[in-house]
């Protein structure tokens, strides 16, 4: 059956057509490992997983490429400010590798605790130092950089064509105030490749230029192409990407090897809070630990996010939780319920569902829609294993432990974990809190969730 992607690229919604279908290679743009991951950033990881697993669930093997940014992403993304890394490490009295090792394991749990599947390469920027001088120099010697007394950048008058992937407006940019942090630089949209290090900097490497840190795109360009050539087929991030980081790795590859990177680019809404932004300032950033520690499964947010399509922004309320919460146990008795039946059903209605969950996620990944049909096999009259079977097949997608949480409770619960929720009872009565979670913890890392009804 056909796939199809909207392509942030042709402003299309196009067939998808692989470079070799053998081997699907996919590239995402990893966190910047300096602070928690929202659930915001996990709405973009959800989507992201869903993308693997549809291409899996048609037959594909798949080479998916995630980074993860521990250097050179400063606080603006105009090249401005601090590097976001240090400025962690600066606050959090830690060294820049502590920040980075810790908010990649906290990333990392995130994923798990969410079944998201973990790329098949995951590669760190501070490791592929040597990959980026190569590409600036290269960048260098093909007339598409420039040094200056501060930095390497990127000359965009040199290329036929920018921005291609999003509607940034050059002109206004000229005409505007901004006030430009080297005036060297030939073009306002000139962006840096490789920054010059000043004398006490804490992240810095030898290079031709001297000392000297990367700038935030390079790393995607030199790394997507070291696991996965110079064009593979699908690059995917959060939508914030397209006008800055995504457009100048573009640009990077097309002066680099003339060509765009990737065949098909796919990108991810914003999730809102209470239909706005998720910002400190309004104390609404929430975490996945801030759903867990509420007594929710985590992949009840995984489940709320298959509510909306990936393109279209997602309300995240707690109201949407509790419902979703309820929704997932009916998801799960409604396996339960066909696993146990004993009604005849034909193949032919099997093969209908199956067509009709197919052709949805097949169709730009469109989870509501798909969401519908697996209810309408949850719901069917008829109670037959075949469609529990049907069921599990579409959790391959879905990735929601669909058969799970029943098996446990199957189990007989072990002692030590009656004690310690005994244990935690009495913290919740004396108010402590975070004993109580810590206990939360401990019962988790032993395999049981602790639900406060
Ligand atoms: P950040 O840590 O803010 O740089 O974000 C990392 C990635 O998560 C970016 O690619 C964003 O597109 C994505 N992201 C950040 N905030 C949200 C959000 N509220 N909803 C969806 N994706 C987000
Ligand atoms: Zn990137």
């Amino acid at each position: 059956m056909d796939i199809y992607f909207y392509n942030t690229l042709t402003r299309k919604k196009e067939k998808f057509k692989p470079i070799d279908t053998k081997e699907i290679k996919i590239y995402s743009c990893g966190p910047t490992v300096y602070k928690d991951a929202t659930i915001g950033n996990m709405r973009t990881n959800i989507f992201q997983d869903v993308l693997r697993r549809v291409l899996k669930y048609n037959g594909y093997k798949i080479k998916h490429v995630m980074n993860i940014t521990d250097v050179g992403h400063l606080v603006s993304d105009g090249d401005e400010g601090e590097d976001k890394m240090i400025k962690s490490a600066r606050e959090e009295h830690k060294t820049p590798l502590e920040i980075a090792n810790h908010y990649t394991d906290l990333f990392f749990k995130d994923l798990e605790e969410l079944n998201i599947e973990t790329p098949e390469v995951v590669c760190r920027a501070t490791k592929h130092i040597q990959e980026m001088i190569e590409y600036v120099q290269k960048l260098v010697d093909n007339g598409y950089a420039y040094e200056t007394s501060t930095a390497i950048y990127f000359d965009i008058s040199k290329l036929d064509k920018y921005p291609i992937l999003s509607n940034l407006n050059l002109e206004e940019q000229k005409a505007g105030a901004r006030v430009e942090v080297d005036v060297e630089k030939k073009n306002p949209y000139d962006f840096a490749l490789w920054i010059k290090a000043p004398e006490n900097h804490l992240m810095k490497w030898d290079s031709p230029w001297g000392k000297c840190y990367p700038g935030w795109h390079i790393e995607c360009s030199a790394m997507g192409k070291k696991y996965l050539g110079e064009q593979f087929d699908i690059h995917t991030g959060g939508i914030d990407l397209i006008p800055t980081h995504h457009e100048n790795e573009i640009a990077q590859s097309k002066g680099a090897c003339g060509k765009v990177p990737a065949n098909y680019w796919l990108h991810g809404e914003y999730l809102l809070i209470d239909g706005g932004k998720m910002s400190k300032s309004l104390g609404n950033v929430y975490l996945l630990k801030d759903i867990i520690n509420k007594g929710y499964d985590p992949l009840v947010y995984k489940l709320f996010t298959y509510s909306g399509h990936y393109r279209n922004k997602l309300n995240f309320t707690w109201e949407g939780i509790e419902a979703t919460s309820k929704s997932l146990e009916r998801l799960k008795q409604g396996y339960q319920n066909h696993k146990n039946g004993k009604d005849d059903i034909s193949e032919e209605k099997i093969q209908e569902f199956e067509n009709k969950f197919h052709e949805a996620i097949n169709d730009d990944l469109n989870m509501p829609l798909a969401m519908g049909i697996v209810w309408e096999v949850v719901r069917y009259e008829k109670k037959s294993p075949k469609l529990a079977q049907l069921l599990l097949k579409f959790d391959t997608v879905l990735g929601l432990k669909i058969d799970e949480q029943i098996q446990k409770e199957e189990q007989e619960i072990p002692q030590e974990v009656l004690d310690l929720m005994e244990e935690r009872k009495i913290a919740r009565q004396n108010k402590d809190w975070a004993k109580a979670d810590a206990i939360r913890e401990k019962i988790r890392n032993m395999g049981y969730e602790v639900r406060d009804t």
